[in-house]
């Protein structure tokens, strides 16, 4: 069975049909163009290209202040072509293409983009060079869907798969080895030879039917260097793709008669001076909220705290994977403090969670659990603060959590049998006792004033 993720039907256009539209439609021009939801929005026209297999003219399109996952091959009949350029009153246009089918939207699967937010209204998003440079080389993606195992998968941006293969519509990837292909005979011959069932390395974890296998490129480079071309399909930032051997690995697969069946994973520096410990995180798109992200997330802190190091995620994060550490950092701390009655100190949450201080400040701040006083940031919970956030529907027990028991793991430097640095251990803070509330101070604050003032 194939399991269609995000498909949009196509009229074709001959080469001889669509020489006006192409003269009509200018690179680098905007239009009003129909999106896969059939909504109408603004839109830069960047390349054109025509499609052999459909043997049409189609265009890829950036839509004005959406996410580049977002850009898109679209053919003709949903480009609006005016003399001048588009105008904002796209309301007109829903008529204009009314005799489409209907079906389109049916069959679409939007929605985990309609909450985000769009880059414009991005206030902290910096624009630098380095981030011109990159936008630059990588805006027209031209592989559209990949076969992986049973889902065919639409993509997100653009990936640096060599040669021709890069220049495909659609990819055929071997869901177990990872090896990538441009024709679906070579696909399904590969399938029927390839002896592949499960990542390569160690099984780490394994509860039920979840395996985390670690990866070792120094051993397995070419799956490494194949899952990173696989996973730039869906991440718009990162740069890693060849140069793999500094990074570990982590791979997520659900286990059935079949084999193993990856999710998602994530890499992390084999030693980071940044304390970071995880550089790249993905659960692969037909797999998303169904509780694998935050399962990544839990395990990558399991393993800083079998370090005995605190961690963080490298940054930038994407719109997505902020969201997720958010949510898992807020129910790891809230979980904590519910059972706690006095005083909790930074530390102690921080040897607890393997969070970072920074990390666990922004979490509480977000929460309204960070107050200013006297010149000091002093962290202030009550038990009633705290029963009404866990009350909230924003705290959401993960749908899956890791059974630290079940993991048989032996971190990267006792591997290589050499000594931990003391850099990223965990860090005392500043405690203040103060009756009836849970107080935190971080930097010396008078917190014992706060019985008065909280
Ligand atoms: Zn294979």
């Amino acid at each position: 069975m194939i399991h269609k993720v995000n498909c949009v039907k196509r009229k074709t256009y001959s080469e001889d049909d669509s020489d006006e539209e192409r003269d009509s439609i200018q690179i680098g021009h905007h239009y009003m163009v129909k999106r896969k939801d059939n909504e109408w929005s603004k839109a830069e026209v960047i390349q054109r290209r025509f499609n052999k297999q459909g043997k049409f003219t189609e265009y890829y399109v950036h839509y004005d202040s959406l996410n580049r996952r977002l850009d898109e091959w679209v053919p003709y009949d949903r480009i609006i072509v005016h003399n001048n350029e588009s105008s904002d009153e796209s309301e007109s246009y829903e008529g204009a293409r009314s005799s489409e089918s209907s079906e389109e939207s049916s069959q679409l699967n939007l929605s985990p983009f309609k909450t985000l937010p769009s880059e414009e209204n991005d206030g902290a998003r910096a624009v630098d060079d380095v981030e011109k440079e990159h936008a630059e080389i990588t805006k027209v993606k031209y592989i559209n869907t990949i076969q992986f195992g049973i889902y065919e998968i639409d993509t997100w941006y653009f990936s640096p798969y060599p040669d021709e293969y890069g220049e495909q519509e659609k990819l055929y990837i071997c869901e177990y080895c990872l090896k990538y292909m441009k024709l679906e005979k070579t696909y399904r011959y590969h399938m029927s030879e390839c002896i592949w069932r499960a990542p390569p390395g160690t099984e780490i974890y394994r509860k039920g039917t979840l395996s985390i296998h670690e990866v070792d490129p120094a051993l397995n480079r070419l799956y490494c260097q194949n899952l990173c071309l696989l996973a730039k399909l869906f991440i718009d930032h990162k740069t890693i793709f060849f140069d793999v051997e500094q990074f570990l690995f982590y791979i997520l697969c659900e286990v059935d008669k079949h084999g193993a069946h990856i999710r998602g994973y994530f890499s992390k520096e084999k030693e980071s001076p940044d304390g970071h410990n995880v550089a790249c995180i993905l659960t692969l798109p037909p797999f998303q909220r169904q509780g694998y992200g935050k399962l990544l997330i839990g395990f990558s802190y399991e393993l800083s705290k079998l370090e005995g190091i605190v961690g963080t995620p490298e940054k930038p994060l994407s719109d997505l994977g902020k969201l997720s550490y958010r949510s898992y950092w807020s129910w790891v701390l809230l979980d904590i403090l519910k059972d706690f009655h006095g005083c909790v100190p930074i530390s102690y949450l921080c040897k607890m969670t393997s969070m970072t201080e920074n990390d666990i400040i922004n979490t509480l701040e977000a929460m309204n659990m960070l107050k200013y006083w006297n010149g000091n940031d002093i962290i202030c919970v009550t038990p009633a603060l705290v029963e009404s956030h866990i009350l909230s529907p924003q705290f959401k027990r993960p749908r899956l959590t890791v059974d630290a028991n079940a993991i048989t793991w032996c971190p990267y430097r006792t591997q290589q049998n050499s000594p931990c640095e003391d850099r990223n251990h965990i860090k005392s803070v500043c405690v203040k006792m103060v009756p009836n509330l849970l107080v935190m101070a971080s930097g010396g604050g008078k917190s014992e004033d706060l019985k008065d003032n909280a």
